[in-house]
């Protein structure tokens, strides 16, 4: 495997050769081209670090995977596809950008856009609720870039509050895309790249389990498949989440609370606000074809008054409280 591919050489570099011609060269990053600074968190399979690009002073956020341990643990299929899934998604602000993927004898590294501002599960656990104010900014961004992500042909299948982090301006980057699943590229008769709608299509069926249980969708449960809808079921899940301080479907044990999915078995705290529950409403629906779709969404009344599209991204996030 070349992780050097694709996109990864950025910037250039003047040499003279002996009769004082110059030639440009593009410069490949590796690890002395940065410091490396405190740990950001650690992972089954990886260690983050915040560190700093030497020649541009650009802080970034390190993924440090162990070769060895990938291999034994039969994950090199997850590493691959999150790069892939990065490497298809690099311009939109609510992705975590993929600048640089580089390795050493004993490890992989993924240079990362740098999240400040930690999961947005820590903070939500610092101030227990969200207000409606907040749930429906988060909300808009969560949305928007799901919006971008299903446009370029990617399926998160683990959309949680510990995968969206939060950048200097506190806006959603979402991460974590190592059970993601990618729809095939195609091209148009003009050329032009589309990918495949993603409907019944089987070749995930056969798949173990992927995701995680209080988020997991019932048609994964049942029929053992994910598609752009079952995003959407983890979207509604994170709405309630961010209002009521917990998620809609949580027990003891995870075969409990896939008993409660698959029975839509959840309840509303009381105060819980009305559109918002509305909302919620729609997205918990157990048939996929039935749940409200992404641009639905984005128009339900929830969310009246958001700028959607650049205007989001360009706003003040509003003060968590
Ligand atoms: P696992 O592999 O066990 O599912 P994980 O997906 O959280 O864990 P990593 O992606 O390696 O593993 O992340 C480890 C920790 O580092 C996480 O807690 C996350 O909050 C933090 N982290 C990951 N990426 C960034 C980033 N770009 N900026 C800041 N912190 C990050």
């Amino acid at each position: 495997e070349d992780w050097q591919e694709r996109g990864a050489a950025v910037g250039v570099k003047k040499e003279y050769d002996a009769d004082g011609r110059v030639s440009i060269k593009p410069v490949k990053k590796g690890v002395k081209d940065f410091n490396f600074g405190r740990t950001l968190g650690e992972g089954s399979y990886s260690t983050v670090l915040a560190a700093t690009d030497r020649s541009t002073g650009k802080d970034y956020a390190i993924k440090v995977l162990d070769k060895r341990h990938i291999i034994k643990e039969k994950k090199v299929k997850y590493v691959n596809i999150e790069r892939d899934t990065l490497n298809r998604l690099t311009d939109h602000p609510g992705v975590v950008r993929l600048y640089y993927t580089f390795q050493d004898e004993r490890s992989l590294y993924f240079v990362l856009d740098l999240c400040p501002g930690g999961e947005l599960l820590g903070v939500l656990k610092r101030m227990s609720t969200f207000d409606e104010e907040c749930t429906q900014f988060y909300g808009a961004q969560i949305l928007d870039t799901i919006e971008y992500m299903h446009s370029r042909g990617v399926i998160h299948r683990d959309l949680k509050p510990e995968n969206l982090l939060l950048d200097e301006n506190k806006h959603i980057k979402v991460t974590d895309f190592g059970t993601a699943k990618l729809l095939p590229e195609r091209k148009d008769m003009e050329g032009r790249v589309d990918f495949e709608p993603d409907a019944t299509s089987d070749e995930n069926r056969a798949n173990s389990f992927v995701g995680t249980a209080e988020y997991v969708s019932p048609e994964l449960l049942t029929d053992k498949n994910a598609c752009k809808a079952s995003d959407l079921w983890a979207f509604g899940c994170i709405i309630y989440q961010l209002l009521a301080g917990r998620p809609p479907f949580k027990a003891s044990n995870d075969y409990q609370t896939f008993q409660k999915i698959v029975n839509l078995d959840y309840d509303f705290p009381r105060g819980f606000p009305d559109l918002a529950r509305d909302l919620v409403e729609r997205l918990l629906v157990l048939d996929p074809q039935r749940r409200l779709s992404l641009e639905h969404a984005r128009n339900h009344p929830f969310f009246n008054g958001i700028q959607w599209g650049r205007g989001l991204w360009q706003q003040k996030a509003p003060r968590l409280k």
